[in-house]
């Protein structure tokens, strides 16, 4: 089949399996640019990435294994491509391919990588991953916990959980960006509308899940000596503070710095840590829909690039593993005890002029000065569309 982008409501609905498979290589191929990990941080020859095959996560995996030459297991919960019922081709979904895409290429690079299809909630799958890492790899020594879910299955009750990304108390009324239009217009989201949605967010996007893994591996003697763990958070700037970090996602991101200082005790025991990376806002599936914030990611791709400061998933992947976990005493954090890698975007100066031009913002200035089009291209890449040396005009497997 040929496949184009289709773009409902600034969701795209298919993804371009060479496209995607290209653009994992294409960060790979960043990653072995900058040559082995250096000494000074410590090494990881296990890792397990939950949430391995789009974003933080798989950029994680590909820092893992080709910068440490780590043996891999990747979790991650998408849609296969194939033939369905009655022999018609379906396309899969952006992180199938990113996942088919790595493993073939670590296949070729010589590199032990091994990736499950399934819901890390479950406690099927994480019976099947440490049933895979107990018979190939043996102790895990780094695990990464980077799952952005819509909902969740509690382990024991069986309820089914929804997460929302509302504001709390009051109606959040913002300027938003349509970045395929390109049109600044005004709206208002509605705020959580009971205690129990807020519940529901914390429980899917918490850190329950993240604990439970910690818990399953160690029960199971797969957890190494000296391991690190970490999981991802996102805080930004005070004009998105109402939708994101003082609304219901910012409850759930609570949760999981909550849960890092209570893993760090458990895991010092071992002489392992346990963290929560502050990551940069980033062009994702989801921050695409979110009120206000690609307004507000437009606007900082623009300045950080125009500072030369700009990283996508895999620069600031990079950085963190190369330059933030030393081999020997603590990883540096702020008073909240949280690894802050969004320190170039919440730089004084970058968020200056990032409000200045917030202000600024309308349908006829937008372009001038935000990086409409980075957001636009960023966002497709995601899905394999605009990746150099793809032909699209060409049939290809679903
Ligand atoms: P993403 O949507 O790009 O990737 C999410 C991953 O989770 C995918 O691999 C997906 O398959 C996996 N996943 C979803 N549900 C699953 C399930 N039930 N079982 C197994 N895997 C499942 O997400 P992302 O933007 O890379 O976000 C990852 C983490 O980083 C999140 O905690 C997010 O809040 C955080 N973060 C994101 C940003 C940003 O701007 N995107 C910024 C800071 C922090």
């Amino acid at each position: 089949m040929i496949v184009q982008p289709k773009i409902r409501s600034n969701i795209c609905l298919t993804a371009h399996p060479t496209g995607c498979a290209r653009q994992v290589e294409a960060q790979i191929d960043y990653v072995l640019s900058r040559g082995p990990a250096p000494s000074s941080v410590r090494p990881s020859r296990n890792a397990l990435i939950i949430g391995s095959s789009n974003g933080y996560g798989l950029a994680a995996r590909i820092v893992a294994a080709y910068a440490f030459g780590a043996s891999t297991v990747g979790v991650a919960f998408e849609r296969p491509g194939g033939l369905e019922e009655g022999g018609r081709e379906r396309l899969g979904t952006a992180g199938w391919y990113n996942d088919r895409g790595f493993l073939a290429r670590a296949e070729r690079d010589g590199k032990a990588a091994w990736s499950v299809n399934g819901d890390a909630f479950s406690p099927e799958i994480k019976a099947e991953t440490i049933g895979l890492i107990r018979g190939h790899l043996g102790p895990i020594d780094l695990l990464v916990y980077s799952v952005a879910a819509p909902r969740r299955q509690d382990p024991v009750t069986g309820t089914l959980h929804s997460s929302v990304i509302k504001p709390i108390g009051q109606p959040f009324i913002s300027k938003t960006l349509d970045f395929q239009s390109g049109v600044v217009s005004e709206i208002c989201a509605e705020p959580a509308a009971s205690q129990q949605e807020i519940d529901d967010t914390v429980k899917v996007m918490g850190g329950e899940d993240w604990r439970l893994w910690v818990e399953a591996l160690a029960d199971e003697g797969l957890l190494a000596e000296g391991a690190t763990t970490m999981a991802f958070s996102y805080i930004g700037p005070r004009f998105t503070a109402p939708i994101y970090r003082d609304g219901t996602m910012g409850r759930a991101k609570e949760h999981l710095e909550t849960t890092a200082r209570a893993l760090q005790g458990s895991m010092a025991d071992r002489g392992g840590r346990a963290v929560v990376s502050v990551n940069k806002a980033l062009v994702t599936r989801a921050s695409a829909v979110i009120p206000a914030v690609p307004l507000y990611i437009a606007l900082l791709y623009r300045v950080m690039k125009e500072r030369g400061l700009h990283e996508a998933c895999i620069h600031q992947m990079d950085r963190l593993f190369r330059e933030h976990l030393p081999a020997e005493g603590p990883i540096a954090t702020d008073a909240e005890g949280r690894l802050r890698l969004d320190d170039w975007e919440m730089r004084e100066d970058v968020q200056a002029e990032v409000f200045r031009r917030w202000e600024l913002a309308e349908t006829d200035t937008i372009m001038t000065l935000a990086d409409v089009t980075g957001f636009r291209e960023e966002f497709l890449r995601f899905h394999g569309f605009g990746v150099e040396g793809v032909d699209y005009s060409a049939e290809v497997d679903p």
